[in-house]
């Protein structure tokens, strides 16, 4: 899995155009059942790629918190919020609260995460590619590619499943 992760930046920056024109199409014609094929497509992928042997979106990006995220987790702690975000968190140019430093504080030399029960909702999200309407996150889906070797696979099956012309 290592050496996949290392070689994903630059596959993803091979692909970067491909990827572009495919996406641009998609947003002027995706497919009625768009939502039901990436529900398929994610599937698939998570049931043959294991986290736990990558943890690269929690070593290199790390989420954006929400008000609700900082209250659940602090609370989980026992800390007051202010307490929490001045020992994990800073804001970052676009006002978000973002962790101060990667690989997150919370993930374990396992690759477990120490508070996946209250972990942030960006977490549980991530890579997003089960989200509906999944045409309207292309740049951000852009980027992740780069990082998550899962989003990699679900956009190159994607192009095979979507034929766009
Ligand atoms: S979501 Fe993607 S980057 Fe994060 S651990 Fe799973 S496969 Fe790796
Ligand atoms: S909170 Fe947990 S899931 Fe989120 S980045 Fe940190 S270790 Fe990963």
């Amino acid at each position: 899995m290592q050496e996949q992760i290392n070689e994903l930046p630059q596959k993803a920056s091979e692909k970067l155009q491909e990827n572009k024109k495919f996406f641009t199409r998609l947003k002027r014609k995706a497919p009625k059942n768009l939502d039901y094929i990436m529900q398929e497509l994610h599937e698939q992928e998570f049931n043959q790629t294991d986290c736990l042997e990558c943890a690269n979106c929690c070593k290199t990006t790390g989420p954006l918190f929400t008000n609700a995220d900082i209250e659940r987790i602090s609370k989980h702690f026992r800390m007051k919020p202010q307490k929490f975000i001045e020992s994990f968190l800073k804001v970052d140019e676009d006002n978000d609260y973002v962790l101060q430093q990667v690989p997150c504080s919370f993930l374990g030399s396992d690759n477990y995460c120490s508070i996946y029960d209250v972990r942030p909702k960006a977490c549980r999200e991530f890579p997003h590619t089960d989200r509906k309407k999944f045409q309207q996150i292309s740049q951000l889906t852009l980027k992740n590619i780069a990082i998550c070797p899962a989003a990699y696979n679900i956009v190159e099956a994607m192009k095979k499943r979507i034929p766009l012309r």
